[in-house]
């Protein structure tokens, strides 16, 4: 047998001490490990008071019918004439919805569906898509960024109605989407209506909130700034679902597998580009824009965005007066 000479004896009990954390003769701290309770993003709010939409909601007839277009041209002194001198296309866009508005992480750029769209407004009046200069907005953001003057134009899943239509106007249709619901596939929800009691996300100033708290159901509503903040918020386990657009929705379930769209679309949501009330001169070339591009590029955009997880379609019908 070996023997153990003092200074080995001596180097093992360093080496115990080093193991353990502790000075040998010490107790050890044996108390339970706490897992702490994962934060909310900033701004998540429970259950938040969600204003009643001001008097009139219904009193504008069908909001999705825009102003007629009068040709590509620009004539001196026009909206159209300011935004070509200044050189520059200043567009309201969101930077967190995959497929619509995201930053691909490659190459840095934001990219998608409401992108392609404003680059082609910036092709039409300024000669190339880099003369579009992005704001990224929330969804709250969006009318305040327009009255304010803060944006030329808003294309970010952006729902045309009555009561939006009171400050802002809206181009002709690009795409109408609907609301759904998105869970974890290992869930058993198929709808808003199995979700009462239960938190359910959308972003404050969406159309999407306020119709997850005026479900009869009475799912808890969950208010946040960012799409992907519910994305977060839903991998944390702190929401049960997320309930919007299905556009938005598909582009979630493309960015985590574990999640599902289900039920069917229980509303109508109407995309417009969103513009001051006053340029009423750049709604109308907006929609020459926009009906230059149904067909061609609208269709090139459709299909490398949306088809793969929407399916086949085609741009809607514009709607003028
Ligand atoms: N389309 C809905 C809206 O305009 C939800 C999408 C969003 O807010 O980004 O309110």
């Amino acid at each position: 047998m070996r023997k153990l000479t003092a200074a080995k004896v001596a180097a093992l009990l360093v080496a115990s001490a080093v193991l353990t954390g502790c000075a040998a003769g010490e107790p050890r701290d044996l108390s339970p490990m706490v897992t702490a309770e994962p934060p909310m993003p900033a701004n998540a709010t429970i259950n938040p008071k969600i204003e009643a939409p001001g008097g009139g909601e219904d009193d504008c007839g069908d909001p999705t019918v825009s102003l007629k277009p009068q040709g590509t041209a620009i004539p001196p002194g026009s909206t159209m004439d300011k935004i070509r001198k200044r050189k520059k296309l200043v567009v309201g866009v969101d930077q967190n919805t995959f497929l619509f508005g995201f930053r691909n992480p490659t190459t840095g750029q934001l990219e998608g569906f409401d992108i392609d769209i404003a680059k082609a407004i910036a092709v039409k009046l300024l000669g190339h898509p880099s003369a579009a200069q992005f704001r990224a907005i929330t969804s709250q953001q969006r009318i305040d960024a327009l009255k304010n003057g803060k944006v030329d134009i808003v294309v970010r899943t952006m729902t045309i109605n009555c009561e939006r239509r009171k400050d802002i106007e809206f181009s002709s249709v690009y795409y109408v989407a609907g609301q759904r619901v998105l869970v974890k596939k290992t869930s058993d929800y198929d709808s808003l209506k199995d979700l009462g009691g239960k938190r359910v996300c959308a972003t404050s100033g969406s159309t999407s909130l306020r119709n997850i708290a005026q479900s009869p159901a009475k799912p808890i509503p969950v208010a946040v700034d960012n799409w992907s903040d519910c994305l977060v918020m839903m991998q944390q386990g702190q929401v049960e679902a997320i309930s919007t657009d299905d556009t938005i929705l598909a582009g979630m379930a493309q960015q985590d597998p574990t999640l599902k769209v289900v039920g069917e679309r229980f509303t109508e949501e109407p995309y417009g580009i969103g513009i001051p009330k006053e340029n009423k001169d750049m709604v109308r070339y907006v929609n020459a824009v926009l009906d230059e591009i149904r067909g061609g590029e609208w269709q090139k955009s459709y299909n490398k965005w949306l088809k793969p997880v929407l399916g086949s379609d085609s741009p809607p019908k514009p709607k003028y007066r």
